[in-house]
């Protein structure tokens, strides 16, 4: 995707102010495509310990995430991002990849927490797995333990900022 096709910032109010001038709006297939991905992420929860619990809260009426097209997805073939909320260990690993595998491309993957940062508190266990980035390409990391639910908000919103960024057709 080229330079020129990213959104600019100020695209969407021209675009609203076009269709309430005109009733109608002239932009290009590469921007209407970004748009349309960008505000539909499905995610995938890949909850593995405690800071699982903050990205069900993450999903819950208070936080209600679906308000930026953000909604989970129970199935990894209809997903656009994956979650790793927090410890991995090296029994889960090939569980976690076999899942990975099976989303579509594009696919991205926020690391949520210090354990799938790098191990966290285990990082020193010889059962846990010290970053899940040793596993899968990590877009995002959220730092803490664990992170608040708005931390994993905030992580959704540079994930689409990303997104913009780099394009979405190709990687
Ligand atoms: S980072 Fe903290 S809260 Fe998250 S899984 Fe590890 S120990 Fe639990």
């Amino acid at each position: 995707m080229s330079q020129q096709s990213r959104i600019e910032p100020g695209f969407f109010t021209e675009v609203s102010s076009d269709l309430a001038d005109r009733s109608w709006a002239l932009t290009s297939f590469d921007k209407l495509a970004q748009w349309a991905r960008t505000g539909s992420l499905m995610w995938n929860q890949f909850g593995l310990a405690c800071c699982g619990v903050e990205m069900m809260h993450f999903a819950m009426p208070r936080y209600d995430c679906e308000r930026f097209g953000f909604a989970p997805r129970g199935s990894p073939r209809q997903s656009d991002v994956m979650i790793v909320a927090g410890t991995v260990t090296n029994k889960m690993a090939p569980v976690l990849r076999k899942v990975y595998d099976q989303m579509p491309e594009p696919r991205y993957v926020i690391s949520m927490g210090s354990c799938a940062n790098g191990g966290g508190y285990y990082h020193y266990s010889y059962s846990v797995t010290r970053g899940v980035d040793r596993l899968l390409p990590v877009d995002i990391y959220v730092p803490g333990c664990p992170p608040s639910a708005e931390a994993l908000l905030y992580a959704f919103l540079l994930l689409q900022k990303k997104m913009r960024r780099v394009g979405t057709i190709e990687r």
